[in-house]
């Protein structure tokens, strides 16, 4: 599978958690949409696959004006596309937006919720309401996109079991299909961060993380969602082809955009994350990563691992193959990882603590 990542670097305000590259400053909107475009048309021979997925991420592609948007995707290749998706924030859902995405092709929404606590939403610094978000989701679907994924937060401080559940069985009666729920993470550079060294603010504990991961697979089963990553869920049939490609060894994808990751199938290419910089690059805004081939066979286990499909052994050499079995044996043995035929799979039950499970299985 092929797709194109287009990453949209403009936000209308930064999130007290978010380690994304934005920026507020939205002069620069004009600029990049013909910078894009000129990236497009000088990188988009790295992939000679025909383009089924699209995904406008960010950043708040919901930021870009209509006239922006229609410019750029009258340029990308949409004749084969099966799934294009824009990232959305519930103070940009009106009623034309929505008529105007579907009118460009735009099929699935992935909005960010990220709570349904008007109090953590302000502390997150989210510009929305609870309402807002529920409201979007309605004005979205009576617009006629039906694909519809949103974001949400657990291991918020001061989140407790019971408001996690509530917020999540609220959110799984509207009519969504897929669902990202992230553990926050304190990520270094985050104003978040920040507040936690200065002792402001007081981390969840593991306990309560874990009881909410569980409230989380529980309700989530019970509206008919699978659990198919550590982090997604999907009614049948709704499961994320975009993020699909990346955790899969045959995905390739072209990334466009500062900060945006490309893989071509052998060649990693990252585009530098700064706005000025990335315009003055073009059209080869890029670093290549020269990825040694430790670093990709550890990728292949850290994305495989992290899917219900597992880690399909067969990708490797016999000597990568013999040592990761070996490596995987104790967890085998104690129902942690499971095995049919040459796939390895984390038992979902384990998945909150899958890393400190792949972290035993990197290769070094
Ligand atoms: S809107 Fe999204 S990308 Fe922008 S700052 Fe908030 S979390 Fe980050």
């Amino acid at each position: 599978m092929t797709g194109i990542y287009l990453h949209v670097p403009f936000c209308h305000s930064k999130c007290i958690y978010c380690d994304f590259y934005s920026i507020a400053d939205r002069r620069l909107l004009a600029e990049y949409a013909r910078g894009v475009i000129r990236e497009y048309v000088a990188r988009k021979d790295e992939l000679s696959e025909p383009i089924r997925t699209i995904y406008l991420g960010g950043g708040t592609p919901s930021i870009l004006p209509i006239d922006l948007l229609s410019e750029i995707v009258s340029h990308l290749p949409l004749n084969d596309v099966e799934e294009f998706t824009i990232e959305v924030n519930p103070e940009d859902v009106t009623t034309e937006n929505v008529t105007m995405w579907r009118e460009l092709g735009i099929n699935r929404i992935s909005m960010g919720v990220q709570s349904l606590d008007d109090g953590m939403l302000k502390w997150m610094r989210r510009r929305h309401s609870a309402a807002d978000a529920l409201k979007a989701i309605e004005t979205i679907r009576v617009g006629g996109i039906n694909n519809i994924s949103c974001d949400l937060i657990y291991g918020l401080p001061g989140l407790s079991a019971e408001s996690w559940r509530k917020d999540l069985t609220r959110l799984l009666s509207m009519p969504i299909n897929h669902l990202s729920a992230y553990c926050l993470t304190y990520s270094r550079g985050t104003a978040l961060y920040h507040q936690w060294e200065q002792g402001k603010v007081i981390p969840a504990e593991d306990d309560l993380i874990a009881s909410q991961f569980a409230i989380l697979r529980e309700e989530t089963a019970r509206a008919g969602f699978e659990h198919y990553e550590i982090s997604n869920f999907a009614r049948p049939g709704f499961k994320s082809r975009h993020n699909s490609l990346y955790w899969s060894p045959q995905g390739k994808w072209l990334g466009l955009g500062p900060a945006a990751h490309s893989f071509d199938g052998s060649v990693r290419r990252i585009d530098i994350a700064n706005t000025s910089k990335w315009l003055e690059m073009l059209p080869e805004p890029y670093e290549i990563d020269e990825e040694d081939e430790l670093n990709r066979i550890n990728d292949l286990i850290m994305t495989g691992l992290r899917t219900a499909q597992g880690l399909d052994l067969a990708i490797f050499d016999d000597g990568t193959r013999s040592k990761i079995e070996q490596d995987a044996h104790p967890f085998l043995e104690t129902g942690k990882m499971h095995r049919n035929g040459a796939v390895l799979t984390i038992n979902r039950d384990y998945w909150l603590v899958s890393d400190s499970i792949i972290r035993e299985l990197m290769q070094i």
